[in-house]
């Protein structure tokens, strides 16, 4: 399966790609982790990308488009990925459309996760994740057990540089006008499936598989 899932911070992409990757057996590929872990590191391209990513901005298409290619070319990924934050601009969909033609294996589902603006406000302003593990929370609306640290490691947790309110109302804008569009380039190639991303987790997940015809 060769997915792609799409829709603005805070719809909940990272939380369910965890179930559907598990599902189908496939990797998660996220480009904001995979460039977090690059500031982390400071290889060169964290270096470059750490003040664009901590403003909100995007990082250039074909630095992003270099990762997602390397990452593709891995044998974990052969029998499929679900990509998630990439594309996010026209020109990447190009990018990913030049590789996946080259290995003749087109995408079978880009899922569109829909939230409103204040719905993503709301959850982002309060996340909550861990460096060590990638585990996410929210202090209000899935509180860890002790305040401050991860259930799953124990490591503390931080508030993403991105996420306060005006970085957060920046990559909003960001996501309207650059990554948007991509609904009606991919609803065009016939694959785009469009899921209502509020309410429960477990929920959203229920869309997407049905989505998918998984359910
Ligand atoms: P995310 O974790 O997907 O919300 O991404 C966090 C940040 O990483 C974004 O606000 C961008 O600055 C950067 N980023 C992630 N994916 C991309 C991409 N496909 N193109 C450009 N910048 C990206």
């Amino acid at each position: 399966m060769r997915l792609v899932l799409f829709g603005p911070p805070g719809a909940g992409k990272g939380t369910q790609a965890a179930a559907i990757k598990d599902k189908f057996g496939i990797p998660h590929i996220s480009t904001g982790e995979i460039l977090r872990e690059a500031i982390a590191a400071g290889t060169p391209v964290g270096v470059r990308a750490k003040a664009v990513v901590e403003s909100g901005s995007l990082v250039p298409d074909e630095v992003v488009g270099e990762l997602v290619a390397l990452r593709l070319a891995r044998s974990d990924a052969r029998r499929g990925f679900l990509l998630d934050g990439f594309p996010r601009t026209l020109r990447q969909a190009e990018i990913l459309e030049v590789v996946l033609k080259a290995r003749k294996e087109p995408l079978d589902a880009v899922v569109k996760v829909n939230l409103n603006d204040d719905e993503v406000v709301r959850r982002l302003s309060g996340r909550r994740t861990c460096p060590s593990c990638g585990a996410s929370f929210h202090v209000s609306f899935s509180p860890p057990k002790v305040e401050g640290l991860c259930d799953a490691c124990g490591g503390p947790l931080r508030q993403r540089d991105d996420d306060r309110e005006d970085v957060i109302r920046k990559r909003l804008t960001v996501y309207r006008d650059q990554t948007a569009p991509l609904a009606s380039h991919y609803a065009k190639m016939g694959v785009l499936k469009e899921i209502e991303g509020s309410g429960p987790i477990e929920e959203v997940k229920q869309r997407i598989l049905r989505a998918l015809g998984a359910a």
